[in-house]
């Protein structure tokens, strides 16, 4: 089937700034739409053709493959930064990023005391 003719029967047709929303309501609107189209088919086939397409098709929602692949990020010890990432992500502090946070806590004291 041609792009142009399903494109026409979609339910989105008008709405298409819904799609591409980070609001999560938009995004539940969206998946609405995709329930009640004609062309979900065409549409889900139309995104798997692609590793990178991010938005809603065919009532799933796509995310970029790349994204996923990003590394977290990287942890430098020794560091106020460090000591926080320790505790966010639950786990052991090491004694680098314990010390330079009781510094920094050390000299923030010191400055406004
Ligand atoms: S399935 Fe959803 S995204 Fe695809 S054309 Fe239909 S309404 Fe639009
Ligand atoms: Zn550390």
């Amino acid at each position: 089937m041609e792009l142009e003719n399903w494109r026409d029967k979609a339910a989105c047709k008008n709405h298409t700034d819904l799609f591409f929303s980070n609001v999560r309501r938009d995004g539940l609107k969206a998946l609405y739409l995709c329930k009640r189209c004609p062309v979900r088919q065409e549409c889900e086939n139309f995104a798997n053709q692609f590793t990178d397409v991010s938005g809603i098709f065919g009532g799933k929602l796509y995310r970029k493959k790349v994204e996923a692949k990003v590394p977290p990020r990287r942890l430098i010890c020794g560091t106020v930064e460090g000591y926080q990432l320790h505790k966010r992500n639950g786990e052991f502090v090491c004694v680098e990023c314990d010390y330079a946070n009781k510094e920094t806590k050390r000299s923030m004291d010191y400055l406004w005391a």
